[in-house]
């Protein structure tokens, strides 16, 4: 009998070339393993303003495992991630791209990890294939960063390719925060968690939809949820200028006392007013990324609005207008 439950769950935006073929490789990988496990594979459109909608609806029409949940206007990866968690009720939950950078197969080894009693099951990259050495650069400074001043254990060089199981899925259904790192929340969550490396391969089609700005966002998003370190800086540039300044003190009560020179120009005394005052601006910019997030978090906006949600069973329909609005989720 098909006991236990699998989700799988597939952020696309704009992927109207490779949903097809996401959609191919999934399902062959699902039917490999039909006799002992059912399974639901959750389609997020977050806002794609292609054709990647009727892909979805055209394949939720023909296959009842096929469950579409789409956004009123582009929310974001992270967002239409947990949108995914929210609806999943398999037995595990898995999260994979729609590029086909992470190789479904491995889905299999994901399988195996969890029977073999492990709650969360990631995929950690040993190789990235086709991607800019601006993007491998800055991914691995980011992660080596991010280790060393957060307090959570988040692994390297490990994206959201992962298994979790329903323990650890309730847990993040039950997290409301906004500014989310998905893959940080399941670190913090615990449970028994083990990494699989694979290499990471090249899109199937189209272009990253990560750009500089997103990345950007993501990281902030990600340090700021799991530190405070940042914040520590002031106290630690507050201790260093009065530091030099003491020893200045020192050297110009030297000068007066000990000889007879005098130190001349405006040039010492620009360079400490333009250093403070930079030092200050920064540490007011940072204290305001803080402030900005805990504004954003009381205004108790939903995460996200659902446009339309196919293959759920009742809801199946597209929404009527007048539960449009009411169709939210916290
Ligand atoms: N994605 C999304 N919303 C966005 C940006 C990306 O749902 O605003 C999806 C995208 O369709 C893909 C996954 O998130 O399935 C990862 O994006 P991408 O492959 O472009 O990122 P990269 O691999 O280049 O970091
Ligand atoms: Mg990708």
């Amino acid at each position: 009998m098909n006991s236990k439950k699998i989700s799988v769950i597939i952020p696309c935006y704009n992927e109207e070339e490779v949903i097809r073929e996401t959609y191919n490789r999934l399902t062959a990988v699902m039917k490999s393993i039909e006799e002992k496990y059912c399974y639901e594979l959750i389609f997020i459109n977050d806002g794609s303003k292609d054709k990647t909608i009727d892909i979805l609806r055209d394949l939720s029409t023909q296959h009842s495992y096929v469950k579409v949940i789409s956004f009123s206007r582009n929310f974001g990866h992270q967002i239409a991630v947990t949108a995914g968690i929210d609806q999943a009720n398999g037995d595990a939950v898995i999260l994979i791209d729609a590029d086909l950078q992470d190789p479904p197969e491995l889905i299999l080894d994901f399988l195996q990890k969890w029977e073999e009693g492990y709650q969360v099951v990631y995929a950690v990259r040993r190789r990235r294939e086709g991607e800019t050495w601006f993007k491998k650069i800055t991914a691995g400074l980011f992660y080596r960063t991010l280790k060393s001043i957060v307090d959570v254990d988040i692994p390297l060089d490990t994206g959201d390719f992962r298994l979790m199981s329903y323990e650890v899925v309730e847990v993040l259904k039950s997290i409301k925060e906004r500014h989310r790192f998905i893959r940080g929340l399941v670190s913090w969550v615990g449970f028994k968690q083990i990494g699989i490396e694979y290499d990471r391969d090249k899109r199937f089609a189209g272009k990253t939809k990560y750009p500089l700005k997103k990345m950007i966002k993501f990281s902030i998003d990600a340090i700021t949820s799991f530190s405070f370190v940042p914040l520590r800086v002031a106290s630690f540039l507050g201790f260093f200028s009065a530091f030099l300044g003491l020893i200045g003190i020192l050297f110009s009560l030297y000068l007066k006392l000990a000889t007879d020179a005098t130190i001349q120009g405006w040039t010492s005394l620009m360079l400490v007013v333009l250093f403070l005052g930079g030092m200050q601006l920064l540490i007011l910019g940072i204290i305001g990324e803080y402030l900005g997030r805990i504004y954003d978090e009381t205004r108790k906006r939903p995460l996200y609005v659902i446009a339309e949600k196919l293959g759920f069973g009742n809801q199946t329909n597209k929404l009527k207008p007048k539960q449009k609005l009411t169709k939210i989720n916290m």
